[in-house]
């Protein structure tokens, strides 16, 4: 299991934990070409070249995300919620959370399947581009959050814990304007351990 710390340099591109085509059927490797190398590499050269001579660039990605707003925020974090998407998929994924995110997506929302079924659909009905972020406080209560464009939890105070791209770039390639086929997809290469490991480390 790779697990990044966003404490990294923020101008540093981190390559995938798998290969471009280990998600197929699910993420073409052309869909992940793109999204990795061009799209997720393309906001962190655009944050290279806004924070030049500026205080930002001896901040570590997360704290840039934390202080920043404009098109610093922007791209900054675009960086850090692609490298955190990235991370959540494995072709090896645990497709079932286990031990306390289990017992508390159970008596959050009664049940894993209902948990998928609600990050679904505000996933479908995302207004436009952004993200669908499942986040947890310290004290282990869980959060289904619906952000526009760059949008995240951690500017909330929020410890996120998995989030779903639904910029049309994440899937367009593979299923055109039927959002809900590529979120359905996703599902199956999620990776569970991945989600578990930081909610234990919140
Ligand atoms: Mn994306």
């Amino acid at each position: 299991m790779t697990m990044t710390t966003f404490a990294t340099l923020a101008l540093t591109i981190v390559e995938l934990p798998y290969a471009y085509d280990a998600l197929e059927p699910y993420v073409s490797a052309e869909t992940l070409h793109f999204h990795h190398d061009k799209h997720y590499a393309g906001y962190v050269a655009k944050l290279e070249e806004l924070t030049e001579g500026t205080r930002y660039q001896s901040m570590s990605l997360e704290d840039i995300v934390r202080h920043s707003e404009g098109a610093i925020f922007n791209n900054a974090a675009q960086a850090w919620n692609h490298i955190f998407y990235f991370e959540s998929l494995s072709p090896n994924a645990q497709h079932h959370p286990t031990g306390e995110l289990h017992k508390a997506i159970n008596a959050q929302f009664g049940s894993f399947e209902a948990l998928k079924k609600r990050m679904t659909d505000m996933a479908v009905t995302l207004f436009g581009s952004g993200w669908v972020w499942l986040a947890t406080d310290v004290d282990g209560k869980l959060y289904v959050v619906s952000k526009s464009n760059a949008g995240t939890p951690l500017t909330d105070g929020l410890i996120p814990l998995l989030c779903i791209d639904v910029w049309e770039h994440a899937y367009y390639l593979d299923y055109r304007n039927i959002r809900r086929d590529a979120v359905e997809n996703l599902w199956k290469v999620v990776d569970w351990a991945v989600v578990e490991n930081r909610y234990n480390s919140r």
